[in-house]
């Protein structure tokens, strides 16, 4: 809490009494802190990458270029870390368009069954690798909702390949359409790790991470998740999760099942 004393004065200038003004800073200093965490998570994030290639460069430098073996082994490491710095900066950049709400969607009517089908065509190699099973149970009717194909197509690439990411072989995925009141709702079951109770509401956090070595090892920025769940709400939906720690983990993917209105679309109609 925030306390500000004024003294104010009578005709003849003496103090009659005292204005009080109490702020409740807790939100601001909330969002303070989240802002910072996120700075210090930013450039934690760049600097790992940065100190790898630096010191490979210097070592290729100091002499290690005259071996074309080495050479090679550490241009491929400085290459995957300049790749890792250029995700991480792809992802803060879509999140800051969120964030100062200049991302337009284009909004078409897409057939789930169909687009689903051919995600799943075009994932299944991934899955394939690991051994594990990915299949897409179409519903029994059509399905279609209205959105963004390229963002849908985020969205579902990025549960999916965390299904695959964080499932050990054998595991199987499925993915099936439901319905509740006015929603379609997409899910993505894995029969992976699973996520505790502790952690699964902050899952969606930026930069959040269960295991952040595994998850770094594998290529991720932990920002997919919430950059996800931008696009869901930004579609007038939702993303939730649901798990059970060491038996698997289910996405779900909301959409309304009339066309929203956008929050920019209802800005623009009021302005
Ligand atoms: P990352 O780049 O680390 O994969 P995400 O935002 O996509 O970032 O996911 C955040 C974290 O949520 C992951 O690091 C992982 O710990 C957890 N997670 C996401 N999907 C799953 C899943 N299907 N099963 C278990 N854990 C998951």
């Amino acid at each position: 809490i925030n306390a500000n004393f004024s003294p104010y004065y009578d005709k003849r200038g003496e103090v009659e009494g005292v204005v009080v003004v109490l702020q409740d800073i807790t939100e601001q200093k909330k969002l303070d802190d989240m802002r910072k965490e996120f700075v210090a998570n930013v450039s934690h994030e760049l600097r790992t990458p940065l100190t790898t290639v630096k010191s490979y460069t210097e070592t290729l430098l100091d002499g290690a270029m005259e071996d074309a073996e080495i050479a090679q082994e550490f241009l491929g490491i400085i290459n995957s870390e300049a790749d890792r710095m250029a995700f991480l900066v792809r992802d803060l950049l879509q999140l800051t368009r969120f964030d100062n709400k200049q991302v337009r969607l284009d909004i078409t009517k897409i057939e789930m069954n169909e687009f689903l089908s051919m995600t799943v065509r075009q994932n299944k190699i991934h899955a394939e690798a690991k051994h594990q099973t990915l299949t897409f149970e179409p519903y029994e009717h059509e399905v279609v909702v209205f959105g963004d194909r390229d963002r849908v197509g985020q969205v579902v690439n990025n549960i999916v390949t965390n299904a695959i990411k964080y499932s050990l072989e054998q595991a199987s995925i499925r993915i099936f359409i439901t319905e509740e009141e006015q929603f379609y709702k997409i899910h993505v079951k894995d029969t992976g790790m699973g996520i505790t109770r502790e952690d699964l509401p902050r899952i969606f956090e930026r930069f959040y991470r269960v295991d952040k070595a595994r998850s770094r090892a594998m290529g991720g920025t932990g920002l997919g998740l919430a950059i996800a769940k931008e696009i869901m709400e930004s579609h007038g939906g939702k993303l939730t999760a649901e798990s059970e720690y060491g038996k698997g983990t289910t996405m779900i993917m909301w959409f309304p099942k009339e066309r929203p209105i956008l929050e920019y679309e209802r800005e623009e109609q009021k302005a």
